[in-house]
């Protein structure tokens, strides 16, 4: 482990208050990038093909797909509606896994970026260290999945 991670071992105070800060994009906090499991469980929710809902509701950058942003509100995820997810069921592994991603785990970025703008961090139900680091894992799998899922113009 780094020593600049934050200490978790007691556990982390978190719980959703539905500020709909973390479907909006901001700074380094950018879109929502989608893995193969997320498009095939999104398909399955919307009953499409996977072609369809990517044509639907998908932009791909750079080569990685991710969720449309609103035209009309720059910035805020296709499925945020009055500040609740309308997917929550479905809702990818990078909104799953929120707070507990491995780059918020630095403490200047937590201290300073994740537990500031973000008010379900101190709140509700303590997350054990366990807990913390199984979503670490999803994280850091996840991100992998993304980077395999990259379209590059030779595929
Ligand atoms: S899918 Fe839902 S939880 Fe994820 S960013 Fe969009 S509105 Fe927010």
């Amino acid at each position: 482990m780094q020593d600049n991670l934050i200490n978790f071992k007691n556990g982390i105070r978190f719980e959703c208050q539905g500020s709909g800060k973390c479907c909006v994009s901001r700074d380094s906090y950018g879109f929502v990038y989608l893995s193969k499991i997320d498009l095939q469980r999104f398909s399955k929710y919307f009953k499409l093909s996977l072609k369809a809902f990517k044509k639907k509701y998908c932009q791909i950058t750079d080569g990685f797909i991710h969720l449309t942003e609103k035209e009309e509100l720059k910035g805020n995820c296709v499925f945020l509606k009055d500040k609740m997810c309308t997917v929550y069921k479905s809702r990818p592994s990078q909104c799953r896994t929120w707070p507990f991603w491995n780059e918020n785990m630095n403490s200047k970025v937590w201290n300073k970026d994740i537990s500031v703008n973000c008010p379900g961090v101190g709140k509700g139900k303590l997350i054990s260290q366990n807990k913390i680091i199984k979503l670490l894992k999803e994280d850091l799998n996840n991100e992998k999945s993304i980077l395999e899922n990259r379209i590059t113009p030779l595929k």
